[in-house]
This record gives structure tokens, C-alpha cells and sequence, in this order.
């Protein structure tokens, strides 16, 4: 079942994705699965495997970045410890030309990322972040980033957080996510909308045409295995698409997070799990 969303443990499985992804037209984000690490030598392999994964896209000359969590690198060993983690993934990254995006994580860790990325981007712009739109917070995280120029990766939100400091209902999330967007679009960085709802695409295209912001200045992403078919269709249309791809053996989290963000998904994997009679896999976005 995680092979719908994640195409493989190793290195070499999410390179072979990412090409497949560059042959439709679309560039890849590889993340290496992994959060909440509490050793130093599992935070050190987790550094290490990420060096490798540049390395790798360089030598193998697909169009990828990567993506990482803080907490992977070991956020909760020490901020210092982690910077000094960062610094040598994001150096790496500069030396390659290439970029590392910081996920965002639980709120917990914002206020601590939005630090790390402050110092990061005082010693190299190869490094951008991501913003959540349900927090109450962004909108004022999000003019601080752009205050340093930094690039944003805008997304609804995957944590579970109370009211007091995030929307909860949809509707409000949308609506956020919609003000952000078009705080960020004009602003004259290249920045990423990362989504699978089609009203929040449509929204960025209309007011991109509004305001001529042409399809090269920003790009959307999509998760690997989700709504390949709109994918295929903004590649058409002429917008750039990134596709996010995990791999790495600690895929759990990440898998269960995939599948609450949707009942269908959960249902289709309970009857799977059950033996029950399961849809054919196209019902499975
Ligand atoms: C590239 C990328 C990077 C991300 N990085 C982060 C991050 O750093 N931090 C963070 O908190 N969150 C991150 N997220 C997750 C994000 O916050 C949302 O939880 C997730 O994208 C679902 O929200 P949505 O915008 O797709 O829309 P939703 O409102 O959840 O869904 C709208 C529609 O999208 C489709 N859809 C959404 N999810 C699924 C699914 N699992 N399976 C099938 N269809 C689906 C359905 O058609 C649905 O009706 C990232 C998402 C993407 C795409």
C-alpha cells in the first residue's frame, strides 16, 4: 500500500522516480523519510544520506532539489547541533547549485525553523522554507521571509494543532491559503504552491493571469502518487509541477499522514488490510 506514495527505501528507486517524473515534464523534490530522530549518529546518517542524494542528482543530472525536516537532522538534539547539520547539507546544495527546502513541521518547531532558516539564508540563498496557511501566524511569517528574499513553499498544513493557534475549518484554511498566495505570487520570488485541491489551483491561475504573472515565475507541487492526473494536466497547460518523492525506510509516519488527509484512502487501505474487496487501484488517488 505505501507504494502508492512512496517508490522505494532506496536512493537509487526515488533518482529512477524522479527521472520518470523529468520525462513528463515535471522536476522532483526527493525527501529522505525520517523525523524526530533522538540519537546524534542517526541525525549524522540522516546529514550524510542527504549530501548523497545531491551528490547523486548531480551526477545522474535529474531536475531535483530535496526536501528535509529539521527534526530528521536532529532539531530535537540542539539547535547549534542541527544548524551545524543543516550548514553542510545547504553548502553542499550551493556548491551543486542546487536548492533545500526545510519542511515545515508540528508547531512545536516553527518558531525554531524560522529561526535555523534566518541563519541559513545569511550565509547562502540555496535554501527556502515552507509556510503553513493554517496557522494564524503566517501571514506575519510569511512578509518576515520575504522581507530576506527567502523562497516559500505554501501549504495548507498536515499537523494536527489546536484553535488557539491554527484555523480549523476548511473553509478558513482555504481562504488563508488563498490571501497568502496572493501575497506571494507578485512579490517577485520564486515561490511554490504545493496542493492537490483543484479550487486552490484555479484560484493561483486566475489571479497569476490577473495580475501577468507569468507560468515561469512560480510552480506548483504535488505529493508522488496523488493526483497524477492534474499533474499531467497543468504540464500540459504549460505551468511548472514539482513532484515531492520520499524514500527512505521510515515511511510510516509519512503514509499515515497521507491517509487521514483522506477517508477514501483510509477506506481502500482498511480493505485491503482486511482481504475485503477492494476497488481497482485507479480509485486509489
Ligand atoms: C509538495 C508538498 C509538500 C508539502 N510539505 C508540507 C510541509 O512541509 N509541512 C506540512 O505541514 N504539510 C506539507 N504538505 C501537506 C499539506 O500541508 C497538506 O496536508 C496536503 O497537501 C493536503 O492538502 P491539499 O492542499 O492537497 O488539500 P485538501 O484540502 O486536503 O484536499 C483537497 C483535495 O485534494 C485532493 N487530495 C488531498 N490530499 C489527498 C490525498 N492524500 N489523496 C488523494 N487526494 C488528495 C482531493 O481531491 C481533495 O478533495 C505538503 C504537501 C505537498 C503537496
Amino acid at each position: 500500500m505505501a507504494h502508492r506514495f512512496v517508490p522505494g527505501e532506496e536512493l537509487s528507486q526515488a533518482i529512477e522516480a524522479a527521472r520518470a517524473c523529468n520525462k513528463s515534464g515535471m522536476s522532483a523534490s526527493l525527501d529522505h523519510l525520517g523525523e524526530n530522530v533522538i540519537t546524534r549518529e542517526d541525525a549524522e546518517r540522516a546529514r550524510a544520506a542527504y549530501t548523497e542524494a545531491l551528490e547523486a542528482i548531480a551526477a545522474q543530472a535529474v531536475e531535483a532539489n530535496v526536501s528535509l525536516k529539521l527534526t530528521h537532522l536532529g532539531l530535537d538534539l540542539g539547535e547549534d547541533f542541527c544548524a551545524e547539520q543543516l550548514r553542510a547539507v545547504t553548502r553542499r546544495a550551493a556548491e551543486l547549485g542546487n536548492f533545500v527546502r526545510v519542511d515545515m513541521e508540528g508547531s512545536a518547531y516553527t518558531a525554531r525553523t524560522l529561526r535555523m532558516i534566518h541563519a541559513a539564508r545569511a550565509e547562502t540563498g540555496a535554501v527556502g522554507t515552507v509556510i503553513q496557511a493554517y496557522l494564524y501566524r503566517s501571514e506575519e511569517d510569511v512578509r518576515d521571509l520575504l522581507g530576506i528574499g527567502c523562497r516559500i513553499r505554501l501549504v495548507k498544513g498536515a499537523y494536527r494543532e489546536p484553535a488557539s493557534i491554527a484555523f480549523r475549518r476548511k473553509k478558513d484554511v482555504d481562504a488563508n491559503f488563498i490571501k497568502l498566495m496572493k501575497i506571494l505570487l507578485p512579490s517577485g520570488t520564486y515561490h511554490a504552491l504545493a496542493t492537490h485541491d483543484p479550487k486552490m489551483i484555479e484560484a493561483a491561475i486566475r489571479f497569476a493571469a490577473e495580475q501577468n504573472i507569468t507560468k515561469d515565475k512560480f510552480e506548483f507541487q504535488m505529493l508522488y502518487g496523488i493526483r497524477a492526473d492534474l499533474q499531467t494536466l497543468l504540464v500540459r497547460q504549460g505551468y511548472r509541477v514539482r513532484v515531492y518523492i520520499p524514500f527512505g525506510n521510515d515511511w510510516f509516519p509519512y503514509f499515515m499522514r497521507r491517509l487521514a488527509e483522506r477517508p477514501a484512502n483510509l477506506l481502500f487501505f482498511l480493505r485491503n488490510l482486511f482481504g475485503g474487496n477492494a476497488p481497482p487501484e485507479a480509485g486509489f488517488q
